[in-house]
């Protein structure tokens, strides 16, 4: 008999989870809280690293298609003094495939493919050992069983608290994001100054960094230190006077680099939390985490990365059965917690250098990763 499985979420974790399982022509029930898949934007752009995401794309049977859609060229990296200085300028040599960028929704709909996605099903509360199985509670007062749930449902997970009492602490470090549309027409000089991937501007304690997406779209993030409720008497949601208030926090920065401001549409508020790098929990039988869920980090290049490797492991060593499935879980959570928690430190450590009261720190971790 088949087991019966469910993913809580229709991120990379989920999603990838999901599709590993379908090649393997096992079925899965996933359960999405949005209404509909294009709900809410779908974000910016990810890199895939080799030996991470894209081994789980390859898992999932979709390496040519996603080499026909990432862009290499998106790892080219220019870093700026907050004077406008130039620093490095870096770009890929031709060939060079290591961490190519794809935009999230491109990446989503790869992915989904033929998986079924069950919309609209939030759940309230997963609740393992009773006697139908693992009960999961719906926002709508429903309730389905299973044999396995899989927490993906990201940050503010509702199937963590069925493992795991632990709940993200904020790093200190907050974002504001906005973004360009048509950038190559409507702002020429800052499309020359992106140029094919991103810039990165680091002052004391805080950042800019613009990533350009397809499309001539580009994601700009503000990132500063500042205490969780630094934008107490802003209104989020009026837009100028998010705009002034950062203007007036980047006040004496190149005027290219607050243009990259004051030319943003919306600005969504995005304070950094992370769960301790050693969390971990005692098994319980029935339930598991995968990606932000699990280990949630610094936005630092890893976090999707991670979660799609997951589900694709996780995926394949419940295909492989017909072993025991909660061995297959139990020895799945060991490796996770090794890999996510080496990442874990190293996106903390690297957060504390990027928005950091010395500049200086930035570049050399930069220096660091592209020397390693
Ligand atoms: C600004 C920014 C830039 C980033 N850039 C990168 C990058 O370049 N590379 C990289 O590897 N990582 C990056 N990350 C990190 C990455 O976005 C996350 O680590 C990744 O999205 C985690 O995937 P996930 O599937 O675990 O969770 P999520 O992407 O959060 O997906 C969770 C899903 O679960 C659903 N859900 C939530 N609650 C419920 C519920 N109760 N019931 C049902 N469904 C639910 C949500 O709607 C969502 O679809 C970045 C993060 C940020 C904030």
């Amino acid at each position: 008999m088949r087991h019966r499985i469910a993913v809580v979420g229709s991120g990379p974790a989920g999603l990838t989870f999901a599709r590993v399982l379908h090649r393997h022509d096992h079925p899965v029930t996933v359960l999405e809280r949005d209404p509909a898949p294009d709900a809410r934007p779908p974000g910016g752009t990810l890199d895939l690293h080799e030996g991470l995401g894209q081994l789980a794309v390859d898992k999932a049977g979709l390496l040519a298609e996603f080499k026909a859609l990432s862009r290499p060229e998106g790892q080219a990296m220019r870093i700026l003094d907050a004077d406008g200085t130039v620093l490095r300028d870096w770009r890929p040599r031709p060939g060079d495939r290591a961490n190519p960028e794809i935009d999230r929704g491109q990446l989503r709909d790869l992915l989904l493919g033929p998986v079924d996605i069950q919309w609209g099903r939030g759940v309230t509360q997963v609740v393992p050992g009773t006697r139908d199985g693992v009960l999961v509670h719906f926002a709508d007062g429903r309730q389905e069983a299973f044999d396995l749930v899989v927490g993906a449902d990201g940050a503010w997970s509702r199937t963590r608290p069925a493992v795991s009492s632990v709940t993200p602490h904020y790093t200190g470090v907050t974002l504001v994001e906005t973004s360009l549309d048509d950038v190559d027409a409507r702002h020429p000089d800052l499309a020359r100054l992106i140029g094919d991937g991103s810039v990165a501007v680091y002052g004391v304690n805080r950042a800019v960094v613009a990533q350009r997406n397809s499309g001539g779209h580009v994601k700009v993030y503000a990132q500063f230190r500042a205490p969780l409720d630094w934008h107490t008497n802003l209104d989020p949601a009026d837009a100028e006077a998010v705009r002034s208030s950062l203007l007036a926090l980047f006040d004496g920065w190149a005027a290219p680099v607050l243009d990259l401001l004051r030319h943003g549409t919306a600005f969504a508020h995005r304070p950094l939390y992370a769960l301790p790098a050693s969390h971990t929990w005692t098994h319980v039988p029935g339930v598991t985490l995968l990606g932000d869920a699990a280990h949630l980090m610094p936005p630092l290049g890893a976090g999707a990365n991670l979660a799609m490797l997951e589900g694709a492991e996780l995926a394949e060593s419940i295909a492989a059965g017909p072993g025991d499935l909660d061995e297959a879980v139990r020895a799945f959570e060991e490796q996770m917690w090794a890999r996510a928690g080496r990442w874990a430190e190293i996106t903390m450590t690297g957060l504390e250098r990027l928005v950091s009261p010395d500049p200086a720190e930035a570049l050399a971790l930069f220096d660091q990763v592209q020397s390693s």
